[in-house]
């Protein structure tokens, strides 16, 4: 099938990555012709639903909302799981944070691609990054460029991939944000792992994204 190149599809959790991809392809693509899909897996914090919500409200974009409750079903993530306590330390067989629920990005990425088969959308943008501390395999390139060409095979489709930030440290992150006009919308966004509004300022989440603000002498307007 070919795709109409024009425009695109984000996945858009409603956290820092996501939102910034949103305003790259506001950039790349043109505002009439982006779109936003956001999954409901099952997450603790049905917080990230509505950032996401607000996020595409607020750069006037399209947002539909997936369900997707299987991963909660499946457990054994600290993101799904009541009972399981977000850790910073990885477990010492899978040598990764419980904070990982496996399988999910090559999940989401499906059915983004599903979705725009349908509506003919030639681009699906994703914020996973390699750099990221946690490793998650499902962020590296490999595992898109595979899915990609997996996607194309399965669906006949010419879709494309496009992941802005795989290669962005944190602070390189914020700082295209900021070229990009979406430091404000960050004030809508959610990235701590607890939950918490105003952010714990204390779990993986929020220290990665301190971080990232703090080297790229950029007050985050979520904190503020
Ligand atoms: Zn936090």
């Amino acid at each position: 099938m070919n795709s109409d190149k024009q425009k695109a599809l984000v996945v858009l959790s409603g956290g820092q990555d996501s939102t910034t991809c949103l305003y790259w392809s506001l950039r790349q693509f043109g505002s009439g012709n982006v779109e936003t899909i956001t999954f409901d897996y099952g997450q603790r914090h049905r917080i990230e639903l509505e950032s996401a919500r607000n996020v595409a409200a607020y750069a006037g974009v399209p947002n539909v909302c997936v369900p997707i409750n299987t991963f909660s079903a499946l457990g054994g993530d600290s993101l799904t799981d009541d009972a399981i306590d977000v850790a910073g330390e990885c477990d010492e067989d899978s040598e990764l944070p419980n904070t990982f629920v496996p399988g999910r990005n090559i999940v989401f990425l499906t059915f983004a691609a599903a979705y725009a088969w349908r509506r003919r959308i030639g681009n699906i943008v994703t914020g996973v990054a390699q750099t990221d501390y946690s490793g998650y395999p499902d962020c590296r390139e490999g595992t898109i460029e595979s899915l990609q060409q997996t996607l194309r095979l399965g669906m006949e489709s010419d879709v494309e991939i496009h992941t802005p930030l795989m290669h962005l440290s944190k602070r390189q992150t914020v700082e295209l944000a900021r070229d990009l006009g979406a430091i404000d919308a960050m004030a809508l966004t959610h990235t701590c792992y607890n939950g918490e509004r105003p952010p714990c300022g204390e779990c993986p989440a929020c220290l990665l994204r301190a971080r990232g603000f703090e080297e790229a002498g950029i007050t985050d307007p979520l904190l503020q």
